[in-house]
């Protein structure tokens, strides 16, 4: 799992794949929002709205180098999502991921075979997913809206379009937009996928010493001794909305998601220029943003004003995450310290230290995971390969993993296998 991508050109074997995907976005994406604004309906969340691109062209399409058809799903809701809640402007949407037709390729990360490609400006991921998780996501997309509007500052997954492009021969390829979480300015000196689980959750010692861009899993983070370093301020909104998402996620029957963990350590900077190679294979001629120096007193007196507009009698903390105020990532809660979360000491201080944090891999319903489980018992088997455990236990699992790591975090909550040796 290393996040190099290899950019895809014309002799590439997705080169196809790509042009199409991103012919699909250009025209699909700019047809609804010529469109004026109107509010959503109930049919909305269900719409697909289909396209057929050929080299001739037609009114609905312009000409395109290859023959496929394109169907671009639920797109007010996500032009919605996109604009009021996740705060992007349009046109930046549609520059960003085709005005250079330019994605790298991360190939296949994960066991599910699903592909991760990321646009030129390294802001966007495209992931291919599969039908069954396409499925899950239109099932579950109003509630996964109502979800993001009364929670601004949600860590889950920002979607922002979900596609099918369908090649000549027929075969059919689903998937999303949405965010990357790591900055394309920044070093992330260590990257974690945690899921509060032991079993099969360590990435190799030996292997992780080469390899610092590895993607380092729950054990390594015990063995290493790393805790999230958040004063009384940051730990209680984030324990508040990771709660939040958490049941959110339960209601909805989702299972092994995880919470990705980028570590950006100030004093290292981005000296051993990790990102610097990544971006030179991304992109040779991306702009190179200057990083704009973290202002201190903004940032505390910022989590402030979100302590403040809560009602102290409420015993519901929830009403501390204020409202999204802003057109700006910087205005997120958990994405205003140079787009991540910075590290803070017991008096809610400064520390050098910049997390990068969100909730991935959302689109699994319980009954996959339950499939998935029985075919790899069945292949290896081994009864004991994976333990599923039902959304219910798997929410409260993840939550108080996630509780205990934070710094002065409860040890009791943690499951055996993941308790320090010391
Ligand atoms: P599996 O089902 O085997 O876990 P998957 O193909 O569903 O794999 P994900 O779990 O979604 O893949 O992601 C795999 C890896 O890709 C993550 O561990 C992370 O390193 C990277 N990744 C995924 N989503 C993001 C994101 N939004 N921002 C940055 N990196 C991401
Ligand atoms: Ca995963
Ligand atoms: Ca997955």
């Amino acid at each position: 799992r290393v996040l190099v991508g290899n950019l895809i050109g014309e002799d590439h074997v997705n080169y196809v794949l790509m042009y199409n995907m991103l012919t699909g976005i250009r025209i699909g994406v700019s047809r609804c929002q010529a469109k004026i604004k109107r509010p959503l309906t109930d049919e909305d969340y269900l719409a697909r709205h289909k396209y057929s691109f050929d080299i001739i062209g037609n009114e609905l399409t312009p000409s395109a180098k290859y023959d496929f058809k394109f169907k671009d799903y639920a797109p007010w809701v996500f032009r919605d999502l996109r604009e009021e809640h996740f705060h992007l402007d349009p046109a930046d949407y549609l520059l960003s991921l085709t005005a250079k037709y330019i994605l790298s390729e991360l190939g296949s990360p994960g066991k599910s075979g699903s592909f991760f490609y990321f646009s030129r400006d390294y802001r966007f991921i495209i992931k291919t997913i599969s039908h069954s998780e396409h499925k899950f996501l239109r099932s579950i997309l109003k509630d996964y809206h109502e979800h993001i509007k009364t929670n601004p500052h949600s860590l889950l997954s920002r979607f922002y379009g979900l596609h099918r492009v369908k090649l000549p021969r027929g075969r059919k390829i689903h998937f999303v937009i949405m965010n990357n979480l790591f900055p394309p300015h920044r070093d992330v000196h260590e990257t974690y996928d945690l899921k509060g689980s032991a079993y099969g959750r360590e990435y190799p010692e030996e292997k992780a010493k080469l390899n610092p861009r590895a993607v380092l899993k729950d054990k390594n983070w015990v063995n290493r001794g790393r805790t999230l370093e958040l004063g009384p301020e940051k730990r209680a909104l984030l324990s508040e909305q990771l709660r939040r998402d958490m049941e959110f996620l339960k209601r909805m029957r989702v299972m092994d998601y995880s919470l990705l963990v980028g570590i950006h350590n100030m004093e290292r900077g981005n000296r051993d220029n990790l990102r610097e190679n990544q971006l030179s294979v991304f992109h040779p001629t991306v702009p190179r943003r200057k990083p704009s120096s973290v202002k201190p007193a903004a940032e505390a007196s910022n989590v402030r004003k979100a302590i403040r507009r809560s009602d102290p009698k409420s015993l519901d903390v929830a009403s501390q995450l204020p409202a999204a105020d802003s057109a700006d990532l910087r205005h997120f809660l958990f994405y205003q310290d140079e787009g991540g979360l910075r590290a803070t000491d017991e008096a809610n201080g400064n520390l050098d230290v910049i997390y990068y944090l969100g909730v991935i891999d959302i689109c699994t319903p319980y009954n996959t995971a339950k499939k998935i489980e029985h075919l790899w018992k069945s292949m290896t088997e081994d009864r004991h390969m994976i333990s599923c455990i039902d959304p219910l236990q798997y929410g409260h699992r993840f939550l108080n993993f996630l509780l205990s790591v934070m710094r002065g975090g409860d040890l009791s909550l943690r499951p055996q296998g993941l308790l320090p040796d010391r």
